[in-house]
């Protein structure tokens, strides 16, 4: 928080050399990389709903909004004093504050609200900027957002709930859903005994009536991580007789009754601490069968393809947030008689940050587009599906380093809990895990290859677009074309290939839009060898006040 007019003239000493606070400035104003892109991929007529949430990102107001919902953390109620159960979280106040932000942006639903071009494009920059603001309610949003597509497969369940579902008005009260303006979305799978293995999963589901798509189950066992935990429907994958099936786990019964579900245990967890993590059992709890028995996992990979988006989108604006707050840092601090801005070695740190940034958020906007046109175009439809695996895997391999790299531009005040770092340091890791670890995702890229051919030949169409332009990429091009297509690489090489294939499309991405001394830098340092493996280790040819200008002007 900020405190007008503080004393400077103190006891002892002067206060002096001291940054003001980073407030008041519009995040999406300021993001030259972001609005291009935006411009570029078809979203520019969400530019005022992007403006407007811009201008939400640094208002000290929402800032301490943030910081409240993440210091002050959720409670559990197993019973309420008569010793009924009640299992319900309760939130701090700004936590719902935060939640009707995002509803009101849209960035839940805006695609299935806007129905409309672009409209991922416009989404992905949303959750962009509001990733700069508060990650832990992005949580129910992603999920929300990742099961409208779901349920319309199943139109006499999305005549129910979907209208709810992209409802812009949030609504905190725990009601029956049909009396709600508005409702939220959960979504577990992970037991005790395995999370990336979901065949292994043992809560069973058994029909009430006819089994099948639509139908009603009781469903019976236990959930060991379900997040997102004030949501008002829960997305859960228990085994039927066909094998796992996905069901929708409403918190109210149609009689007005609570569904049983037992929260169990609030996780106490690294980070992302506004966001309330359970344990759960369910006992006869009912449920509605989405999809057929027995194709849980396919319709668990459709779910996640939004939902790694978001993981990928997160992290991003992560980047982008520590970025802005690592350059404004070292313009308003001296050292050495001179800003720390201007000391080359610190010039270094932040133009190598500022590509590795621009690199992200140009890749992310390249794959929303691919999410936009595929309601009509197959080979757009099969490059988002692979390139957004690829991208959560680099971008969430690339975060934590970042973000530390950051926090140390800040010297120690940056690993003070009153600076934002500490609280984004604690959210970087938490995206690779979502949705498949690393070593998941990667053996899923490998797989997508190797079964659906459409994979690898759309993305290497999109890398062959900027053949020519440096002999860098053409390279990696062929060195990722002959590991793609070896049927004898063995898959401990899935990662090397998942961390080549994100390198090339960053830098064919960049290379198509960004300006040279951009993309010249990202290409001799991330291809060639002309880089460390830390940040900071650009080469002297690189025009390192270009680079920081256009991350951040000032
Ligand atoms: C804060 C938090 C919130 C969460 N919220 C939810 C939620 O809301 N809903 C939900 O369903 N889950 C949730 N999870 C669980 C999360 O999705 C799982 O932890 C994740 O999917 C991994 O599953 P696991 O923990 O069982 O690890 P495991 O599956 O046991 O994996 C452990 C490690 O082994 C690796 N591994 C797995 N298989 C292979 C293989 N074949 N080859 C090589 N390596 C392999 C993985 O990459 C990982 O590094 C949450 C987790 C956290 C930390």
């Amino acid at each position: 928080m900020s405190y007008p007019q503080p004393r400077t003239q103190l006891r002892t000493h002067v206060v002096e050399n001291q940054p003001p606070p980073l407030e008041f400035v519009n995040a999406y104003e300021q993001d030259t990389v972001l609005r291009e892109a935006v411009e570029r991929e078809g979203g520019a007529w969400a530019n005022d709903n992007l403006m407007a949430l811009g201008g939400k990102v640094f208002d000290p107001e929402w800032i301490e909004k943030a910081n409240l919902a993440n210091r002050i953390v959720p409670e559990l109620r197993r019973f309420n004093r008569f010793g009924q159960r009640v299992d319900t979280v309760e939130f701090h106040p700004s936590w719902h504050d935060i939640m009707g932000l995002a509803f009101e942006h849209e960035v839940h639903a805006l695609p299935w609200r806007a129905n409309r071009s672009g409209s991922h494009v416009a989404r992905g920059a949303a959750e962009i900027l509001f990733s700069q603001l508060e990650c832990g309610v992005l949580c129910p949003v992603d999920i929300t957002y990742g099961i409208v597509p779901m349920i319309r497969k199943q139109p006499e369940l999305a005549k129910v709930w979907e209208p709810l579902m992209i409802s812009k008005e949030y609504d905190s009260r725990q009601i029956p859903h049909w009396e709600k303006k508005g409702i939220s979305m959960a979504f577990t799978s992970t037991e005790k005994q395995g999370g990336s293995d979901i065949r292994r999963n043992s809560t069973f589901a058994t029909p009430t009536g006819q089994p099948g798509p639509g139908n009603e189950y009781l469903l019976t066992g236990h959930k060991w991580f379900c997040s997102a935990a004030g949501a008002d429907i829960i997305f859960v994958v228990a085994q039927t007789e066909k094998g796992p099936g996905c069901f929708l786990v409403p918190r109210w019964l149609p009689d007005g009754t609570r569904n049983p579900i037992s929260l169990e245990r609030l996780k106490d967890k690294l980070g992302n601490k506004s966001n309330a993590s359970t344990e759960l059992e369910f006992e006869g709890t009912h449920g509605w069968l989405i999809g057929e028995e027995g194709r849980g996992i396919p319709t668990v990979m459709e779910f996640m393809l939004h939902t790694r988006f978001g993981c990928a989108l997160i992290p991003t604006g992560m980047m982008r947030l520590s970025l802005t707050q690592a350059i404004h840092h070292t313009r308003n601090r001296t050292a050495f008689q001179r800003r720390l801005v201007d000391q080359p070695l610190m010039r270094n740190v932040l133009a190598d940050l500022a590509i590795e940034s621009e690199a992200a958020t140009t890749m992310m906007m390249r794959i929303a587009r691919a999410f936009d046109a595929s309601v009509s175009d197959e080979r757009e439809r099969a490059f988002g599906r692979i390139s957004v695996a690829v991208a959560k895997y680099w971008v969430n391999k690339r975060i934590v380093p970042f973000v530390h790299e950051c926090l140390e531009t800040h010297g120690g005040p940056g690993y003070i809990e009153e600076s934002v770092m500490p609280r984004v340091y604690r959210e970087s890791p938490i995206h690779g895990i979502w949705e498949g670890p690393g070593n998941v995702i990667s053996l899923d890229i490998l797989r997508a290859f190797r079964k659906e051919p459409l994979s690898g030949e759309v993305f290497f169409e999109e890398l062959e677009l900027v053949r020519g332009q440096d002999a860098r990429l053409d390279a990696t091009i062929d060195e990722c074309r002959a590991l793609v297509y070896d049927d004898h690489m063995p898959e401990l090489r899935a990662r090397y290939l998942a961390e080549r294939m994100a390198i090339a499309i960053q830098a064919a991405t960049l290379i198509r839009t960004a300006p040279n001394y951009v993309a010249d830098a990202f290409c001799m340092t991330r291809l060639g060898d002309e880089g460390g493996k830390a940040y900071g280790t650009l080469p002297m040819s690189v025009d390192f006040d270009a680079i920081i200008q256009r991350a951040y002007p000032g």
